[in-house]
């Protein structure tokens, strides 16, 4: 197989392999690391239909992680995919009206972050053991809710690694909040800002810029990865779940052979999508790909006029792991829709730093017109969380939500009669209040915990058990600081742990 390998989208960093990039997480000149070229296939749909989700997996991912021997590779796939999660096929598709819904959130933190954070952390210690490294690694995440959690669960435990994790401490769900500062584990850290999400990701992103304390870190027998979509460990494994999409859909007799299909994605850091961006490129025959924003909508201003500006009022919503006005992995698609330009990417994100804004040019705009932007505010937002379950029967939540409005909208425009695959991020349950609340406003004055009870009646299900009872475990991380003081914090704990 060709070997492939990664660069910076800055071009600062050249020819490394994957389980160099993946362990480095960010390349040193601050860019993102991404493929030479994106692998392409032969679509043999014969071949791939009776491949259950690892083989698939592996199918993926050995495109991209060719230095990875193939034992190698299978063991991180076996330990990520198994019965963690609580469905056999891993993902599930449902037909909701004439959509099909993409539920990601079967596994143990019921967010689609655990479809790639169950394996980054098997990918990390397989490629510390190939670049022979004996430093601890320790894991830096800054999260919007829902990468905290499922990394804490990915790297509990794991051996040579420690993960600490920063969230906004007023933006997240009660369920969110609860699932991390009561996580246990021995390497585990969670600390809670003053500030948003953006000040938790560049306060990280910073750090792993920061020549000093790379230094004082390695002088420590430390050095840094990152869980964040910005580590390119994170995008290859959500490649796969498009392609389960496409062949389910082949395979029930819902497309015709080679038809191509839409896919809507809840939007914030631009990972997600762009994995469905790649799976296209790779050779999945996919028309559109339909942005969804929810009132954070740079990505929505960014499709339309090909101006990318960041400086606007942050706006804390019902779908809070969508905000985000920083959205990291566009860089990834600048790089591609300049043709591979590491110079012109380079100057728009020195734009994006200095003047909080960057337009692109005309050609590049052209480049992105496979893509669709619009947005759902947080009415429509609830809006279509109580049709969808009127008229269907079926409990969305919020970051669904937004997609399926936006996708709504974009069909009664478009007339596009495409199949479309609306990505479902998330369960009903880890935004019980906002849900619950689209359906009834009695629900008002009950609590979270109360109404993942109230939500598991009217579904007529249990509760599930990463969630149950939540309310009462004993809460172990208590540390806030300011949103200046993430630095500061990293070296307090890794510190005391030298001590
Ligand atoms: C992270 C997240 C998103 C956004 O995904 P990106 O890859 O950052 O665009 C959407 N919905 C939920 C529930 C999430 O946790």
């Amino acid at each position: 197989m060709k070997s492939v390998f990664y660069r910076s989208t800055r071009g600062g960093v050249q020819n490394v392999k994957a389980s160099k990039a993946i362990l480095t997480g960010i390349a040193e000149d601050g860019g993102l690391f991404v493929p030479n070229c994106i692998p392409k296939i032969n679509l043999n749909l014969e071949e791939l239909l009776n491949m259950d989700y690892k083989e698939l997996a592996y199918f993926v991912m050995s495109k991209y992680f060719t230095d990875f021997t193939e034992s190698e590779l299978k063991n991180c796939i076996d330990k990520a995919y198994n019965d963690k999660f609580d469905t056999e096929g891993i993902a599930a598709i449902k037909k909701v009206g004439d959509a099909f819904v993409l539920e990601l959130y079967h596994g143990p933190t019921l967010a689609f972050k655990d479809m790639a954070l169950s394996i980054l952390p098997h990918l990390l210690v397989t490629a510390a053991k190939k670049q022979n490294i004996s430093k601890d690694i320790v894991i830096l995440t800054a999260t919007s809710g829902d990468t905290g959690k499922a990394a804490l669960e990915g790297f509990t435990d794991i051996e040579g690694i420690k993960i600490i994790v920063f969230f906004p401490q007023e933006g997240v769900s009660a369920v969110q909040k609860m699932q991390m500062v009561t996580h246990k584990g021995n390497n585990t850290y969670v600390v809670g800002i003053k500030g948003n999400f953006d000040d938790a990701q560049s306060g990280v992103k910073e750090i792993f810029g920061d020549k000093a304390f790379v230094k004082f870190l390695d002088q420590n027998n430390y050095m840094f990865s990152s869980a964040n979509s910005i580590n390119i460990g994170r995008l290859v494994p959500q490649i796969v779940y498009y392609f389960y999409a496409y062949l389910k859909l082949y395979k029930d007799g819902e497309i015709k052979k080679g038809e191509k299909i839409n896919i809507t994605v809840p939007t914030g850091n631009f990972g997600n999508i762009l994995a469905a961006y790649y799976a296209k490129e790779m050779g999945l025959p996919i028309n559109k790909l339909i942005c969804a924003s929810n009132d954070n909508k740079v990505l929505y201003d960014f499709f339309n006029t090909g101006i990318y500006d960041k400086q606007r009022e942050f706006v804390t919503t019902i779908s809070p792991s969508m905000d985000i006005l920083i959205s990291s992995n566009l860089e990834r698609l600048l790089y591609l829709l300049s043709g591979q330009d590491s110079n012109k990417v380079k100057e728009l994100m020195n734009k994006l730093n200095t003047e909080g804004r960057y337009e692109v040019d005309k050609d590049m705009k052209e480049a992105a017109k496979n893509f669709y932007g619009n947005f759902a505010d947080q009415q429509q937002t609830k809006e279509a969380i109580k049709k969808v379950y009127d008229d269907y029967s079926y409990l969305m939540d919020t970051h669904t939500a937004v997609a399926y409005s936006v996708y709504d909208r974009y069909k009664q425009k478009s007339e596009d009669l495409t199949k479309t695959v609306i990505a479902s991020t998330a369960s009903p349950y880890k935004f019980a209040y906002s849900v619950m609340n689209s359906l009834d406003d009695k629900y008002s004055n009950y609590s979270d915990f109360r109404l993942c009870m109230e939500m598991s009646k009217i579904l007529s299900e249990n509760e599930p058990t990463a969630i149950k009872d939540i309310e009462n475990r004993d809460v172990l991380h208590k540390t806030i600081c300011d949103k200046g003081e993430i630095k500061k914090q990293v070296k307090k704990i890794l510190i005391n742990l030298k001590s």
